[in-house]
């Protein structure tokens, strides 16, 4: 049995090639238990074409796997490539945007460093071993950068048996005094009630580590798919991450600020990139304020609609992407219709439930641990 403080400090060495890690943040951490030692490449280079070379991960024995990917400060970078130990192309290139719409196995555009949680289905075997290639995207218009990039990639990898049949995650609530949790444990232990009752049918059970106060978050956040230091920054005021822990932050009126096409909209809640764990503002921001609202009074939204966005937003963190998008583009996973919770729309009656392949990829995730089953 691996402590996760050990834990710590093996991530921390797979990346020393590249970084000293006393100048750093802390690494994600990896599993408390049921993970395979972290794994390391070489640091590469994206050479001329801004690819890195063909990065292999050796066949295991397992069913999904986590990469960590780390380049520099101000790097964005994309999964190029991704071929099976059969040959079968999975991923062809880097498309222009914040994740890949039709790639066989989805992701999502890092900023220097990010978790990529591959599992196992719909006929892609990531135990049998495959070979990746990550490019260089540009930060300020997602699309890809075809030259030769100073940057260098670190990757470590973690294979992961099989999902558990049930799991359980930890949260931590950070609220600010623009939210209506504030000072009442009370309104946040029904919230946390009614999110597990949102999350039963995918096997996952929510607990609350710790509730720490934000006092200085300001009223209004903007921020964009690159563009997160003022999210970052709402955490500033906290105590430091708990290990495998999802921050929630309860904060002010949240405005998605995209600069190519404007203006600003207020969300009803926000995960900086669909698979969290690392990278900047790797956590679930959720408003406590309208922001169009006369003062700053805390909004009063009813606890099953926020009990509802929080699911999908952690549903979001944990790996899925939207069962349809908005413009049509319906998710890859063979069992998943619109009507699901993954809907951009989570407050609509008919998006209820999770489909076994959101299940499995949301158990996937390294920070998720095995929980007992409950006797029938
Ligand atoms: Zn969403």
């Amino acid at each position: 049995m691996t402590s996760s403080r050990t834990r710590a400090f093996a991530a921390c060495l797979a990346f020393a090639g590249l970084v000293a890690c006393a100048e750093r943040d802390a690494p994600p951490q990896a599993p408390l238990d049921g993970g395979e030692p972290l794994l390391t490449a070489e640091p590469v280079a994206f050479d001329a074409d801004g690819l890195t070379p063909p990065l292999s991960i050796p066949p295991f024995a397992g069913e999904s796997v986590a990469l960590w990917a780390r380049s520099e400060p101000g790097t964005c970078f994309a999964l190029a490539s991704l071929q099976d130990a059969r040959g079968r192309t999975w991923v062809d290139r880097r498309e222009a945007g914040p994740y890949c719409l039709d790639c066989g196995v989805r992701t999502s555009m890092a900023q220097e460093e990010a978790l990529f949680v591959l599992p196992g289905g719909e006929g892609f075997t990531p135990g049998e071993g495959f070979t990746v290639r990550f490019g260089l995207v540009a930060c300020e218009t997602l699309t890809p950068v075809k030259t030769a990039g100073a940057p260098r990639l670190q990757l470590a990898w973690l294979p992961r048996a099989s999902p558990p049949e049930r799991g359980r995650l930890s949260l931590r609530f950070l609220v600010s005094r623009h939210s209506m949790l504030l000072g009442n444990p009370e309104r946040q232990r029904e919230l946390l009630e009614r999110l597990n009752g949102e999350l039963e049918e995918a096997g996952l059970e929510v607990t609350l580590a710790a509730v720490a106060e934000l006092p200085d978050a300001p009223a209004e956040t903007r921020f964009w798919t690159t563009e997160l230091a003022g999210l970052a920054s709402l955490r500033d005021g906290a105590p430091p991450a708990l290990d495998a822990t999802v921050d929630i932050v309860f904060a002010g009126c949240l405005r998605y600020d995209d600069p190519f096409f404007g203006p600003p909209v207020p969300v009803d809640g926000f995960t900086p990139r669909v698979g969290g764990g690392a990278g900047p503002a790797s956590a679930v921001f959720m408003p406590g304020l309208r922001c169009d609202a006369f003062g700053e009074a805390p909004a009063q939204w009813p606890l099953d609609a926020s009990a509802r966005v929080l699911a999908h937003e952690l549903g979001h963190f944990l790996g899925l992407y939207h069962s349809v998008e908005a413009d049509g583009t319906t998710d890859l996973m063979g069992d998943t219709d619109e009507q699901n919770i993954m809907n951009p729309h989570p407050s609509r009656a008919g998006a209820r439930g999770w489909s076994p392949s959101q299940k499995r990829q949301m158990l996937s995730h390294p920070w998720v641990r095995a929980a007992p089953t409950p006797r029938p």
